[in-house]
């Protein structure tokens, strides 16, 4: 048994815990990161990049099988499952190469094993003790099940969903949150019967009321089924499928189930309330600056209550090696966080919802506007539908950019920085947006809400 002292020792090599690890090494700090499997964590080995991988897999899929549409002569064979899933690995580990590159270059001590807090400020690993200045916490998290409903067989979470080298003939997806939804898309493009069972009365619940009800439209009309606003009473697992059944009734049968009902914190058992760090329901509770209820003891990433993404992680992790550097980093506004669903179509969204905005400044103080992506040159010609809606506060900034549509995802950092940067439409009606791109609509929205729309009807 070795003892180790380190300026900073980080338990947990994911979003959180790398980030936090490279900042604080620039920032000339020793740091040991604590890891058990593989850097980089979830999001890199089984969520963001493989996710987004298989859902470039469905796109290509989707074009092949419109491609007549566009004059292309193309026939849609089938899914080869095995490409793909190499095609996925291959991205996965190119990332996983450049990351461990990374923080070997930047004298980050990486310790493999699994860690223990034992005390205030220090975490065993085989048998040794890693002491630091300051300790960060950031062991992640787990995809969460119903009390009762056991994991296995045919009843999957995302992790099994993501290894599998067959396309499934059938699906029931529990859960109408970003993972179900995603997954869900993907096996609708890949050639499967899906049908998602959300107990909530809309599809990702946690987005504008408007963008959710167009996802449903737009799922409807993909083939996608869903039952709304309906729990999940039970499963039974067969030789070739499952029957679910929901409060209501209704019975379902399907080769697979796939739980998404979410994430909980992987926090049991590794000494975090032996030493007194002050929890609730296994998440580690800090205060705005991240620091828990222990001197010199912060966390990050997805055991900190708030919403479980992996910038959210970077941020985090950035954020604390600053604070224990002594920089005083400006707070994290939750509510300045983009969200992205990777669906087809996409949903995009920064900053607070309309029901949101009038809960908190008063309805006769909010007013929103919905720009039709009709209206957009280069949506028609991806043969998209969808829309941008913001949400401003009368007569002072825009406080919440939404919107839907295929790649609308990867318009949302210009939401972010109106939403971020407190913009009025009219400032950003004063920026001009380059013809023609989907871009142009998030321009469009603010020169209607300035009161000069162009090529828009309302
Ligand atoms: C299917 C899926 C898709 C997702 N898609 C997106 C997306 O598109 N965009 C997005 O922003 N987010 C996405 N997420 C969420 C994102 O992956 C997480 O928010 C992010 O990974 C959280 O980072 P973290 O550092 O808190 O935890 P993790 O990434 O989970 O890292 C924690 C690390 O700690 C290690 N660890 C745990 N306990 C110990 C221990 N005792 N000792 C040593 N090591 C330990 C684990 O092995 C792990 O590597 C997705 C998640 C899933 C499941």
């Amino acid at each position: 048994m070795a003892d180790h002292n380190f300026d900073v020792v980080i338990l947990g090599g994911g979003s959180g815990g790398y980030a936090a690890a490279l900042r604080s090494a620039q920032l000339g700090k020793s740091v040991a990161l604590i890891e058990k499997d593989k850097l980089g964590g979830t999001c890199l080995h089984r969520g963001c990049i493989p996710t987004k991988a298989l859902l470039h897999s469905a796109e290509v899929a989707d074009v092949t099988r419109e491609a007549g549409q566009f004059g292309v002569v193309a026939q849609f064979g089938s899914i080869d499952m095995n490409q793909v899933n190499k095609y996925r690995d291959g991205i996965v580990d190119r990332l996983f190469k450049g990351l461990t590159g990374l923080v070997t270059s930047k004298n980050i001590n990486v310790v493999s094993g699994e860690g223990r807090l034992v005390g205030p400020r220090t975490v065993s690993v085989n048998g040794d003790n890693y002491t630091g200045t300051d300790v960060i916490l950031a062991t992640g998290s787990f995809s969460r099940s119903l009390p009762g409903l056991e994991i296995g067989g045919r009843v999957i979470t995302s992790e099994t969903a993501l290894q599998l080298d067959f396309v499934p003939n059938k699906v029931i997806v529990l859960g109408g949150g970003v993972i179900g939804v995603e997954f869900a898309s993907i096996w609708k493009s890949f050639g499967t019967e899906v049908t998602i069972v959300e107990g909530l009365p809309h599809l990702v619940p946690n987005e504008d009321e408007s963008v959710s009800k167009a996802l449903e439209r737009a799922f409807r009309k993909r083939g996608i089924d869903f039952k709304l606003g309906v729990r999940f009473a039970g499963v039974e697992q067969h030789e070739t499928g499952v029957i679910v059944s929901l409060e209501d009734g209704t019975r379902l049968e399907a080769e697979l189930m796939l739980v998404a009902v979410g994430r909980g914190p992987n926090t049991a058992g590794m000494g975090y309330e032996e030493q007194g760090v002050a929890m609730d329901r296994g998440f580690v509770l800090t205060n705005e600056r991240l620091q828990t209820n222990l001197p010199n003891v912060y966390a990050a990433g997805d055991i900190v209550p708030g919403l479980q993404l992996a910038h959210r992680g970077f941020a985090q992790g950035i954020f604390i090696a600053e604070q224990i550097a002594g920089l005083n980093p400006a707070i994290i506004d939750e509510t300045g966080i983009p969200k992205v669903t990777y669906c087809e179509p996409e949903v995009a969204s920064v900053g607070l919802s309309e029901a949101k905005a009038k809960e908190i400044h008063g309805a006769e103080n909010v007013s929103t506007y919905e720009y039709n992506l009709g209206g957009n040159g280069k949506s028609q010609i991806l043969g998209t539908a969808g829309f941008i809606k913001l949400v401003r506060k009368n007569n002072g900034p825009v406080i919440g950019v939404h919107m839907i549509g295929s790649r609308v995802g990867e318009q949302i950092g210009e939401g972010q920085l109106i939403v971020n940067w407190e913009a009025f439409p009219e400032d950003v009606a004063s920026l001009v947006h380059a013809h023609p791109t989907m871009n142009e609509a998030i321009g469009e929205a603010h020169l209607a809400l300035a009161g000069k729309p162009l090529h828009a009807h309302a």
